[in-house]
């Protein structure tokens, strides 16, 4: 099995080495990550600009770009062949509800996606890097099943791990995203020049959070595994805004 592996903490990050360490276990590994923290990237890719490929010391390879970038580059000629898995993490922090539309740990196991392979996103849910372990061992049980039973079609799975030993883990559950409160206030402050600056605020808390989110299940000592799909059409209001522009 031919894995490719990215995330949007940067190449350096411990989640990504962990993660790479687990695969390496089933098979053939790329690893090709944003060469700067890139979190909240979601799904840009860069278009005003090349892109430059380089080699960390440790084999994986680095790019000036996001993480759309890096899945995008790799599988669309980067790489000789078509992966088999794209795996994207260990995030360090949880991505879940709301999470999922800025995050780039989720746009990268995205866009492979949308590339046609089967794809997983990681989170750890408390930054930190605390239990990476736990994480590393999640992602280690859902590959074996992906051997054992490959997935049927594309399928692009979004895992949060609550940060707890493994002993404490109380299984997986198959979750729908929650939602979040709106963000905190954006906080503001004074540059050394004198200018007014700004730092966009964190996330709000969880708000729909009841039994079968993917809040409650990290909350309570499980395993989260959402799966996703892209389409964002408002079926459901389709009719509505059929009536309200008045055609058929
Ligand atoms: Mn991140």
């Amino acid at each position: 099995m031919r894995i490719l592996i990215s995330n949007d903490d940067g190449y350096f990050s411990p989640g990504i080495e962990a993660l790479a360490e687990v695969a390496r276990g089933f098979g053939e590994v790329t690893v090709i990550a944003p060469e700067r923290d890139r979190s909240g990237a979601s799904n840009s890719l860069t278009l005003d600009r090349p892109l430059s490929v380089r080699v960390a010391a440790n084999g994986f390879l680095y790019l000036n770009g996001t993480p759309t970038d890096c899945v995008h580059v790799a599988v669309t000629g980067l790489l000789d062949h078509k992966p088999d898995l794209v795996l994207s993490g260990i995030n360090d922090g949880a991505n879940m509800g709301d999470d999922t539309i800025y995050s780039g740990t989720v746009a990268a196991a995205m866009e492979g996606f949308l590339l046609g392979v089967p794809s997983f996103a990681f989170s750890l849910a408390r930054r930190g890097h605390e239990h990476l372990a736990t994480a590393a061992m999640v992602a280690r049980e859902l590959l074996e099943r992906f051997v054992r039973d490959p997935l049927r079609g594309p399928m692009l799975l979004n895992v949060n791990v609550p940060a707890c030993e493994p002993a404490q883990l109380k299984g997986i559950q198959v979750t729908r995203l929650g939602r979040r409160h709106l963000a905190e206030p954006v906080v503001r402050a004074t540059s050394p020049r004198g200018e007014t600056i700004y730092w966009i605020g964190p996330a709000g808390a969880a708000r729909e959070a009841g039994p079968g989110t993917d809040f409650h299940a990290v909350e309570n000592g499980w395993v989260s595994v959402t799966p996703l799909d892209i389409d964002l059409t408002a079926g459901s209001a389709l009719a509505g805004v059929r009536d309200w522009i008045g055609t058929a």
